[in-house]
């Protein structure tokens, strides 16, 4: 997958059946994963397509890094997880992303690597929009 087929960089419908928007960061974007199995998940996107870690300047790793750790501790905090679980794949989907999943000792899949195999849960469009907007002001309050 280039830029020119990366729905990261189109942004089309295959994006929006995946996720929604929560805000940007300098070099990245923050989505609220659709798939709320568990809850607060999201991703963290570079907004340039690249299509390994290391091709990022030095200055938009780190960039993009305080935010991941940013958003890991206020979905720490926002969804009391036990452990934020992230992950990089990126088989099929090329472009820079990281999965930011937080994991409750008493929830799916402790101890394992989380799945999308398992049957999903989504929600009503009220209630990702009440998720964003917490997400959103947790960001706020987040000092590291
Ligand atoms: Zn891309």
């Amino acid at each position: 997958m280039n830029q020119n087929n990366c729905f990261y960089c189109i942004k089309d419908e295959r994006l929006s059946n995946l996720m929604i928007p929560v805000c940007t960061f300098s070099t990245s974007t923050l989505y609220l994963f659709k798939d709320q199995r568990y809850p607060g998940r999201c991703v963290l996107a570079c907004d340039k397509h690249y299509n390994e870690i290391f091709e990022l300047s030095y200055k938009e790793r780190e960039t993009m890094m305080q935010d991941l750790s940013k958003v890991s501790k206020a979905l720490k905090l926002l969804f009391h997880a036990d452990k934020i679980n992230l992950a990089v794949y990126e088989d099929l989907v090329s472009h820079f992303h990281v999965h930011i999943v937080p994991k409750t000792r008493d929830g799916f899949e402790w101890g394992k690597p989380f799945s999308d195999e398992k049957e999903k849960h989504f929600l009503e469009d009220a209630e990702y929009q009440d998720r964003i907007n917490k997400i959103k002001m947790a960001l706020q309050d987040i000092d590291i």
